[in-house]
């Protein structure tokens, strides 16, 4: 057989076997080979399997289209005729030796996946191989070649690598979340559990458990919730997923712990849920710190409720004192008034004439107006007055008037110094109010000025201010000031620091009421030179009314 006839067809080994010189080989010109080796190489030749020969003592290597690319670059074509140990030096060790066993003593092999570091594309790669030695025979029978039919399989083995390596990932994952797996057949309702899952519900994993049998360890105040979570899901609500927390009954005497269900209804292609996949992890430290927290929380709201209701008490005993004194005095003389009266009427010999009969029925009158007074302020609390136009005050008359009060209080030496804008506009408050307001804010100031006294001259002063939207007041003194944490109490009912008998705590209550009611504001704060200023802004008589919530 001539090598045309041999190497016959288009295939890249065919045209090449063609044009080696064989006869420079000690293989010699195809002419002289055996029948034998021609035919293993035509077989070679025209199959499609990847495949290798060695030949002869020299192990002369022929090798078809479907190997050449795994030889890389490098090794082919010069592979082609050149003898085995030429061609792979670097693997020489491993293959050497099965190729031995295969020429002498006809042992065939069969490799799986292995690994068969070769030189190619410019280094050594780690390439795996499939691969079967099996020995050819010659005419004498005599083992005369090693025919390697092979696969690589380094794309194969280095995927599987890669899915072994993210399964080892996702289970450490897993194992790193505390998580248990699960998967439900919704079918036939069986459950496929992992360890982790199988103890929290305190069932035998081997053997696997039903969806019913891991109900029954849900505790029975869970159950039907779960049920609906798990019935809205497999109507496909969220895309089928879900998220649950609840009780379940593990390994006895462990009683119940909480979990947290995370899963995912699959659907099949009629839409019907067919399994059910997730996972569960035992959140009860986090549920038992999450109720502990409630029950303090709890506690907590309890205390303060008994605490607000206790200060109540003691500001309503603080009330009734401060209003038995306020009460008290006028009441002492409107007392002794009339007993003395009373006695006058009697007497034979009455003391007073009309003029002084009358001047004390006046005195008796205002005594009883005081009292009138104060009952009216305490109902002021509890009931918000409405505000009729005839409540509009004159300002300037309300504050000389207010001045006028507190200097006589204050005694000789210490005038209230009155800064008045020129025109003052009628603000919304009512000019009686205003008075009280304004006497309220300076007997606050008379009562700071007398604590430093007599270190400084006690001072105190009003400044009336036209601002576009109404009118400013500042009430200004050269007392202690004050304290910080008495700022923020300062308008609170019955918050006083006053001893008792001196004061009810009413005061700026009060004040913060009228005003707030007329749409303005009322505030505190520390002079930076010393003492205390209250500014109160009031709107023009006119403007729209805010009636406070
Ligand atoms: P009372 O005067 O009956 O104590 P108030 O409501 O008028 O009630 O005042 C509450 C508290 O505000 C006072 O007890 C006092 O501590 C503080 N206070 C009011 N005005 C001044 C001021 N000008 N300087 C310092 N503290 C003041």
């Amino acid at each position: 057989m001539k090598a045309e006839e041999l190497f016959s067809g288009d295939g890249e080994m065919a045209v090449r076997m063609r044009e080696k010189d064989w006869a420079s080989t000690s293989l010699g010109p195809v002419d002289s080979w055996p029948h034998s080796l021609k035919t293993i190489v035509r077989l070679l030749l025209h199959s499609r399997h990847p495949m290798f020969l060695w030949w002869g003592p020299q192990l002369i290597q022929f090798y078809n289209d479907a190997y050449v690319p795994s030889f890389g670059k490098g090794k082919h074509p010069t592979a082609l005729g050149s003898s085995g140990h030429e061609t792979w030096p670097e693997v020489w060790p491993i293959i050497g030796p099965q190729i031995d066993d295969v020429m002498r003593h006809g042992k065939a092999s069969w490799n799986v996946d292995q690994l068969v570091p070769i030189f190619r594309n410019g280094s050594i790669e780690d390439v795996y191989w499939t691969y079967g030695y099996s020995p050819v025979f010659d005419e004498s029978g005599k083992i005369s070649g090693t025919l390697a039919v092979c696969t690589e399989t380094t794309a194969h083995v280095q995927s599987e690598r890669a899915l072994r390596q993210s399964e080892d990932h996702l289970r450490r994952v897993m194992e790193a979340s505390g998580a248990g797996t699960w998967e439900v057949d919704a079918a036939s309702g069986q459950m496929q559990a992992d360890a982790r899952m199988a103890a929290l519900f305190g069932l035998s994993e081997q053997s696997g458990f039903s969806l019913q049998q891991a109900m029954e360890r849900v505790h029975p105040d869970d159950r039907e919730r779960l049920r609906g979570v798990i019935a809205s899901a497999v109507a496909g609500e969220m895309q089928g997923r879900f998220r649950v927390e609840y009780r379940v009954e593990g390994s006895a005497g462990v009683g119940f712990r909480w979990i947290e269900v995370r899963g995912q209804v699959t659907f099949d292609a009629a839409g019907k849920a067919h399994r059910f996949v997730g996972t569960a992890l035992d959140i009860s430290e986090r549920k038992w710190a999450e109720e502990q927290l409630a029950e303090s929380e709890r506690l907590r709201g309890r205390a303060e409720r008994e605490r607000a209701e206790v200060e109540r008490l003691v500001l309503m005993g603080q009330m009734a004192a401060g209003v038995a004194h306020e009460v008290n005095n006028p009441l002492a003389f409107v007392k002794a008034n009339l007993s003395f009266l009373a006695r006058e009427v009697d007497s034979e010999m009455p003391s007073l004439d009309r003029t002084e009969l009358q001047s004390l029925l006046q005195e008796t009158l205002q005594g009883v107006l005081r009292i009138q007074q104060i009952v009216t302020d305490l109902k002021a609390f509890s009931r918000a007055e409405k505000l009729g136009e005839e409540e509009q005050g004159a300002l300037e008359d309300a504050l000389r008037e207010a001045g006028r009060l507190v200097s006589l209080r204050l005694g000789a030496g210490c005038q209230v110094e009155l800064e008045l804008d020129p025109v003052l506009p009628a603000v919304r408050l009512s000019q009686r109010h205003m008075v009280q307001v304004m006497v309220n804010l300076l007997l606050n100031a008379a009562d700071a000025v007398d604590q430093v006294r007599p270190l400084r001259p006690p001072r105190i002063s009003v400044r009336a201010l036209r601002v576009e939207e109404g009118v400013h007041l500042l009430v200004e003194d050269n007392g202690p000031g004050i304290p910080p944490e008495v700022l923020p109490r300062l308008f609170q009912p019955f918050f006083t620091t006053k001893p008792p008998g001196k004061g009810t705590g009413l005061g700026l209550a009060l004040c913060w009421q009228y005003i707030a009611r007329a749409g303005g504001t009322l505030h505190a704060e520390n002079r930076a030179e010393g003492g205390a200023r209250f500014v109160l802004k009031l709107p023009l008589a006119g403007a729209p009314g805010t009636s406070p919530g």
